[in-house]
């Protein structure tokens, strides 16, 4: 499978705000990601909010500058394009959001809305654009007259559906999923993924699938990566990585999801998120030595303190950053 994308030790800075804490030091969103996707492919990233994966996301999109690394589409440098981004990849890159009802104009038919997005794509006479919009419909299976709604009056799946609609009316070869079923009910959200597959098998798309379940991103990748503040932690395929995973963090993360009781997996959420923030504070700067981790994980010892795991191959197709394997 030949890569369509190639993300190679993507770093992104922000200025960190000159408080007393941060000194006007810079705070590292991403720190030095790597990954691949290939044609066709689903690539899950998962972790925490916070943990860099939406920004990669944007940077795939360039709405983030990459302080260091590169991003290659079909060989070519995303990261090199200058201020202007190429029609050609406007078109070719595309993503969806969580909440379909800040990206989709509340005060516009669903008509108008992929109407806009066609003229811009394929500029058309008005009756092959109706054309054209009653087919996104029917590839995200609504009907004709569903063009004639407003968003307020759809439900969530279905607006969540005009908005791939409105993705895939580019032909775009890559979609970015930013949480894309986060927002939906259980049975919606299944609705949706498979909505998603069922694209990606008639159409070739490839997927960059970006959610903080690890189920969701299993379910829907062939491989994919684990963040924790800003790093990749641990990459592989998908399933040995759910059913075997290696890095402390993937394990405490995989340990909440299979909480049977909701009410007990959004309490460790928020306890991890409150974690999260603290270890956040002392390992987000630039000079920031050691593993990010280290303030939770059960396992550091003295060296977790001094020096940044690597990440390290651990069998044939698993890598991971972690003291323990290196
Ligand atoms: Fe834990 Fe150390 Fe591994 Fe970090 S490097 S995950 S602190 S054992």
């Amino acid at each position: 499978m030949s890569n369509l994308l190639d993300v190679q030790d993507l770093t992104i800075d922000y200025p960190a705000g000159g408080g007393a804490m941060w000194g006007g030091k810079r705070f590292v969103a991403v720190r030095e990601a790597s990954f691949s996707i290939g044609q066709g492919e689903t690539f899950g990233l998962v972790g925490e909010s916070g943990s860099g994966k939406t920004t990669i996301g944007r940077a795939i999109l360039r709405l983030e500058k990459a302080a260091a690394g590169q991003i290659f589409f079909e060989g070519r440098s995303v990261t090199d394009f200058g201020r202007t981004t190429p029609l050609s990849y406007r078109r070719d890159v595309q993503i969806v959001f969580q909440d379909p009802s800040s990206s989709l104009n509340p005060r516009h038919r669903v008509g108008k809305i992929l109407d806009q997005v066609i003229a811009r794509h394929e500029p058309r006479p008005a009756k092959d654009r109706v054309r054209l919009r009653d087919e996104l419909l029917e590839k995200v299976q609504l009907a004709p007259y569903h063009a004639t709604r407003f968003p307020a009056e759809l439900s969530g799946g279905q607006k969540q559906r005009v908005a791939i609609a409105h993705a895939l009316a580019s032909k775009p070869r890559l979609v970015v999923c930013d949480e894309a079923v986060s927002a939906l009910d259980v049975s919606t959200q299944g609705q949706i993924l498979n909505l998603l597959r069922e694209l990606q098998d008639k159409l070739g798309i490839s997927y960059l699938f970006i959610s903080h379940d690890l189920s969701v991103v299993r379910h829907m990748s062939r491989r994919i990566a684990v963040m924790y503040l800003g790093r990749i932690v641990e990459t592989g395929d998908a399933n040995a990585v759910y059913t075997d995973p290696q890095h402390p963090y993937t394990k405490m993360l995989l340990a909440s999801v299979l909480l049977p009781h909701p009410g007990e997996r959004d309490r460790k959420r928020q306890e991890r998120l409150q974690l999260r923030a603290q270890a956040n504070a002392s390992t987000g700067s630039l000079s920031a030595t050691g593993c990010p981790f280290r303030s939770r994980c059960p396992s550091a010892h003295s060296r977790c303190a001094e020096t940044m795991p690597p990440m390290v191959a651990v069998g044939t197709q698993r890598k991971v950053a972690c003291h323990l394997y290196s």
